[in-house]
């Protein structure tokens, strides 16, 4: 080998070795403060920055008084949960004016409700920050960070969103049940921890991921917490509450 290739097999080690210790450098500075103050600046998708903003300015006549939040909505719940819940998108008047996933809407206090019959809440309420809300050993989460019109995001908006998921259930360093609620959480979910070929989504439908650092993983879906579910029995409170400590279950 000539003393010219030797020097550039050295050089091309120490760019890997440099560009490895950098990204390690990353990982350990990310954490989810700092991904839920990406989250909240981000208007990385016009048609939904547009959205969330003119719902934040025209308001619901009920929330006339209200300041609305009218950013991105990170996760929020137990940093250190085993059970991750993943929803679709942030509700116009719910979380994008809370501020909070799955705050001030139907579907919050349907899933709140739930959270605190099966023991992840201490209080069955979800009304907004400084409310007494806490979470224990659950994370809440959505695909895509900012209300989308009719709560459908496009393709491309949640293409441009899976970023801050995949960072944020890698942050979430003990997950090991993952609950989505309907078919988009439960794509987006199983993308994430790379399910192929992919089982058709039921209510109930359990995954086995197997053994991840020494810890089972698995999904267990849910229909989705949404008003046209829950009103009309698609989706009752026995159903959800059976997914929830299923998953209790499940986490060990
Ligand atoms: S949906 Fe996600 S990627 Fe798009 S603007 Fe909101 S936070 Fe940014």
């Amino acid at each position: 080998m000539g003393a010219g290739l030797v020097s550039d097999v050295a050089r091309f080690e120490r760019v890997v070795r440099l560009a490895a210790m950098r990204f390690a450098t990353l990982s350990a500075m990310d954490s989810i403060e700092t991904l839920a103050e990406n989250v909240s600046n981000c208007r990385a998708c016009p048609r939904l920055v547009a959205w969330r903003e003119q719902v934040a300015e025209e308001k619901r006549a009920a929330f006339r008084d209200e300041e609305y939040w009218g950013r991105g909505v990170p996760g929020f719940g137990d940093p250190d949960a085993r059970v991750v819940v993943v929803g679709l998108a942030p509700a116009a008047h719910g979380a994008n004016r809370t501020g909070r996933m799955f705050t001030g809407d139907r579907s919050g206090d349907f899933l709140y409700a739930a959270l605190y019959r099966t023991g992840f809440a201490n209080q069955p309420e979800s009304v907004g920050p400084g409310d007494g809300l806490e979470l224990d050993d659950v994370w809440i989460t959505s695909p895509v960070k900012c209300a989308p019109p009719a709560n459908k995001p496009t393709p491309a908006e949640r293409d441009e969103c899976a970023g801050f998921l995949d960072r944020e259930l890698s942050l979430l360093s003990n997950a090991r049940v993952f609950v989505p609620l309907g078919q988009f959480g439960y794509q987006a979910t199983c993308r994430f921890l790379g399910v192929r070929p992919r089982p058709k989504f039921a209510h109930g439908v359990e995954v086995d991921l197997g053994d991840v650092g020494g810890h089972r993983r698995s999904i267990v879906a849910s229909f989705h917490v949404s008003q046209q579910n829950t009103f009309t029995k698609r989706l009752t409170e026995p159903m959800f509450d059976a997914v929830l400590e299923r998953a209790r279950e499940l986490a060990g």
